[in-house]
């Protein structure tokens, strides 16, 4: 394996946050009080997130947000994380293309998603919470919240999609190590998910279903606050230190990224990737293409609608305006767990409508045979979410190749896979397929929604 590394000093971490809202041509339509249809404004957050949070959700006039020093002393842990040429892979694929990966999984937990678990809890402590609360798809979120509360001596309940649950129990040990209390979700603890288990006895869950099981603990429990790892903007804004340092490790590498990709999930790792280069798309100086990479069987950004719809199942979130399948969407129980949700966060959303960013939806053998590609060329076993990633970078080398050029493509490798082997096993035995959705049953599943848009 010849790829070669790009590395930023200590020092390098980035101070602040790109907060693209300010800087968005259109910026996305507002939240809206589910009762009311009125806008929301950051207090309405309140009650159930930190305060910060709720003010960096809506705030589309500072470019740049400082980062506070216990949040960079903590990203200090294991970021800067490093820049790849991929140039194992690149010889694999026998590409002119210059492929690179930003290697998000070094953190201790094995993905991006600390990057925001460690501000919120901050954010928590700094506003006298004492108990915090979230939901999970795969664990990683789970897991990295888990790792922040700890250090900031907060409780933590964490709902877990029952799928996850069962799939991947190394990820459930891992947040009860950090002393996590983990809940099956749909549980009985909650109305929302005792009404779910009623009606559907053998419901695998969703996060949609989770959310709405924090979300309900949240807002019954004294001085508990509910912290969310994806979706929503200040989720996007804190990941952008992904992107940030990806753009000084380019100039390092002396080049700069023709595509940039991200799988997506809701949209914090794609937003992290990509956000800081998309600025600069903005101001003319760059003609960039971005590709969020999302699974076939929970395609909201390729074959969804854009239309206001609940972050959650049961309709306890705000109306958020995003590119949806519809609420009460039951995805494929595909192994990329953490891109099993059927909406998409208002900024991409938005950036989406305008044309600023594409998407693509890939069947799930193509991710595992990307995956696999990788760690033999790569060395690195890929989370199932970070293989939807590889294999847009796959096809878009191919593409040029055929087209007889060269491109210099990013991609973000958003996490390992090493507690994802029982999905690998399946795999290697030949026992996965493929989950289409087909555009009819997307058709009759948004024809719910009201029409707000
Ligand atoms: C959670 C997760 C994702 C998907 O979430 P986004 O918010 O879309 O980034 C992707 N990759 C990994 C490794 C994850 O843990």
């Amino acid at each position: 394996m010849e790829s070669k590394k790009f590395i930023l000093q200590e020092s390098d971490i980035p101070t602040a946050w790109y907060n693209v809202l300010a800087e968005m041509p259109t910026k996305p339509r507002p939240m809206l009080n589910p009762a009311t249809k009125q806008p929301l404004k950051a207090e309405d957050l309140f009650p159930l997130f930190t305060e910060e949070a709720s003010r960096q959700e809506f705030n589309d006039t500072d470019k740049w947000i400082e980062i506070p020093d216990e949040v960079r002393d903590m990203y200090r842990i294991w970021r800067p994380t490093p820049l790849v040429r991929a140039r194992g892979l690149e010889k694999a694929l026998g590409t002119s293309s210059h492929i690179y990966f930003k290697n998000e999984s070094v953190s201790p937990v094995g993905s991006h998603k600390l990057n925001s678990a460690i501000p919120q809890a901050y954010y928590a402590k700094k506003q006298g919470v004492t108990n915090i609360t979230t939901e999970t798809g795969a664990g990683q979120w789970g897991a990295a919240l888990s790792l922040a509360a700890r250090h900031f001596g907060l409780e933590l309940a964490v709902y877990m999609v029952k799928v996850s649950y069962n799939q991947k129990p190394y990820r459930r040990s891992i947040m009860q190590t950090y002393g996590a209390e983990v809940i099956a979700s749909p549980s009985m603890s909650t109305k929302a998910g005792r009404k779910i288990i009623t009606d559907n006895p053998n419901y695998q869950g969703s996060l949609g279903t989770a959310i709405s099981e924090a979300v309900e603990l949240a807002t019954s429990t004294p001085n508990c606050k509910y912290v969310l790892g994806s979706v929503m903007n200040h989720v996007a804004l804190h990941q952008t230190v992904i992107g940030l340092e990806a753009e000084r490790q380019m100039q390092m590498a002396g080049e700069y990224p023709d595509i940039v990709i991200g799988c997506f999930g809701g949209g914090s790792n794609f937003s992290g990737i990509t956000f800081p280069f998309l600025r600069h798309n903005f101001t003319g100086e760059h003609n960039t293409r971005f590709i969020a990479a999302e699974p076939e069987s929970c395609p909201k950004l390729t074959h969804g609608v854009l239309q206001y719809d609940f972050g959650d199942e049961a309709g306890y979130t705000p109306l958020i305006p995003m590119f949806t399948l519809g609420h009460d969407f039951a995805p494929a129980n595909i192994h990329a767990g953490g891109l099993r949700y059927h909406g998409a966060g208002a900024i991409v959303s938005q950036l989406k409508a305008d044309g600023l960013i594409e998407a693509a939806d890939i069947p799930q053998l193509e991710t595992f045979a990307a995956a696999q590609l990788f760690a033999r060329s790569e060395g690195i076993i890929p989370a199932p979410e970070s293989s939807h990633a590889i294999a847009t970078a796959i096809r878009e080398a191919k593409r040029a190749d055929e087209e007889g050029r060269s491109k210099v493509i990013l991609f973000n490798l958003s996490g390992h896979g090493l507690i994802d082997m029982a999905a690998y096993d399946q795999y290697l035995a030949g026992d996965l397929s493929n989950f289409k959705v087909t555009d009819e049953q997307i058709a009759e599943n948004v024809s719910k929604l009201e029409k707000l848009i």
